[in-house]
């Protein structure tokens, strides 16, 4: 598998692309630039991209249905969510269609490089991005250390898909995001599922702080886990705890414990500043996460599908009009209620308070309003983008 193959590694080597970072955000990004004709050096730290999977990986309707990901990477669909207030009063929301699906991440990562690979993208696994150095020509001079041994090599344009927080960024002098979660969750398998496939969103300010706690079931997997903003807890302890509060709703030690993931979750909104002539950010170092839901995947898919449609432009026709559209400003207009939302979110942390809003979440049109969220087809990036991506957002298995 493409894996475990690395690419001749030599000192001086030049491309049109350099992508940093072969998480989601990287991988639809270089196997679109790959498959535009573009020389394309794919990067990451990483030894192997099955291992320390961060994310929960749940997939929302919207990016099940316009991109073609691959089924047996996808786990069953869930249809059903079911809500609780502090005091554990379930609000339960059923969906007509097949909302979510959670991506067995590990299948999915090589599948997509499997597809860079195909695409004539050079893969270099456990190699580290250390600086780049602007050549008054308009190259990038890139630093790496691959296997601990420095190496450097030029690009024309480079991609910081290296996560929340970029160095990319960093040295390109974009902005860098300033407002996070973190989130921790546990991973098994074999545990009995007790009815259909359900998201369960326990609203909890003590162990969740201005988040949530999770329990998603599909089935096959079970991922629990608790978010919550940094200062306010202490996400391993938070976690320990609520799998002991929901011992009697999930017989977790009837299954395996196989995994623990984590990490942060950037919900600032989407960056002003993500593109300059030198490069540009996509996915969480751009902080295309939605602030409300703290869901990544989807804005990572499109943003990382637009920016390889404009570099492809950029460096076909050496104009940087062609970059005009990737404006962080211009993205970020769409998540302004998201963030307002979030903010009150955060804000409400009096138990009491919190158990009186999910009460009124019963009535209709604040349930209507929930369904919206849970169920909501969103809105990123915004309708003209949309249109641009159209054609590229189906890529073929
Ligand atoms: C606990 C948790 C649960 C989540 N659950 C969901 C969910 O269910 N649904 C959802 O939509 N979103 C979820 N999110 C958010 C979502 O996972 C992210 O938005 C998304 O994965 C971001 O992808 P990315 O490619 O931008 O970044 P990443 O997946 O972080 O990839 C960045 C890559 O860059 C590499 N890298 C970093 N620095 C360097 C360097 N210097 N040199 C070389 N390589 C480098 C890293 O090794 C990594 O592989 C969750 C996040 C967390 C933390």
């Amino acid at each position: 598998m493409s894996e475990l193959k690395q690419f001749d590694v030599h000192e001086g080597q030049s491309f049109d692309a350099l992508v940093v970072g072969a998480g989601l955000g990287g991988l639809q990004c270089a196997r679109l630039l790959g498959r535009a004709g573009l020389s394309v050096l794919l990067i990451d730290h990483k030894r192997t991209l099955d291992a320390g999977v961060h994310t929960t990986g749940i997939f929302v309707r919207r990016t099940l249905e316009d991109f073609d990901l691959p089924a047996d990477c996808l786990g069953p669909p869930v249809r059903h969510v079911t809500l609780y207030s502090p005091a554990r009063r379930a609000l339960e929301l059923e969906s007509a269609h097949e909302e979510f699906r959670v991506g067995r991440m590990g299948k999915l990562y090589l599948r997509f490089l499997d597809d860079c690979v195909r695409a004539g993208v050079a893969w270099w696994p456990a190699t580290r991005y250390v600086g780049c150095e602007l050549k008054a020509t308009g190259v990038v001079s890139v630093e790496l250390e691959v296997e601990g041994r420095g190496v450097r090599v030029s690009a024309r344009f480079i991609v910081g898909a290296d996560g929340a927080q970029s160095r990319v960024a960093r040295d390109l002098d974009l902005d860098a995001n300033r407002e996070w979660l973190v989130g921790v969750e546990d991973v098994f398998t074999d545990v009995p599922l007790a009815g259909a496939p359900r998201f369960h969103c326990f609203i909890e300010p003590r162990l969740a702080p201005g988040y949530l706690a999770w329990v998603v079931h599909d089935g096959a997997e079970i991922h629990v886990g608790v978010g919550g903003y940094p200062a306010r807890f202490d996400p391993v302890s938070a976690l320990a705890e609520f799998q002991q509060s929901i011992a009697h709703l999930f017989a977790l030690d009837e299954g395996h414990k196989v995994e623990r993931r984590g990490g942060r979750i950037p919900v600032g909104g989407v960056l002003r500043r993500i593109k300059c002539a030198h490069g540009l950010l996509v996915g969480d170092a751009a902080g295309a996460v939605s602030p409300l839901t703290a869901g990544g995947l989807d804005p990572c898919m499109r943003l990382s599908s637009l920016a390889a449609h404009m570099i492809a432009d950029y460096l076909t026709t050496g104009d940087e009009a062609a970059l005009d559209l990737y404006s962080g400003t211009r993205f970020r207009t769409r998540f302004v209620s998201r963030l307002w939302l979030r903010r009150l979110h955060a804000r409400l942390s009096e138990p009491a308070l919190v158990e009186l809003a999910c009460a009124a979440m019963r009535l209709p049109l604040l349930r209507a309003f929930a369904r919206h969220v849970f169920f909501g087809r969103g809105s990123f990036p915004d309708v003209e983008v949309e249109r641009l991506l159209a054609p590229m957002i189906k890529p073929s298995y």
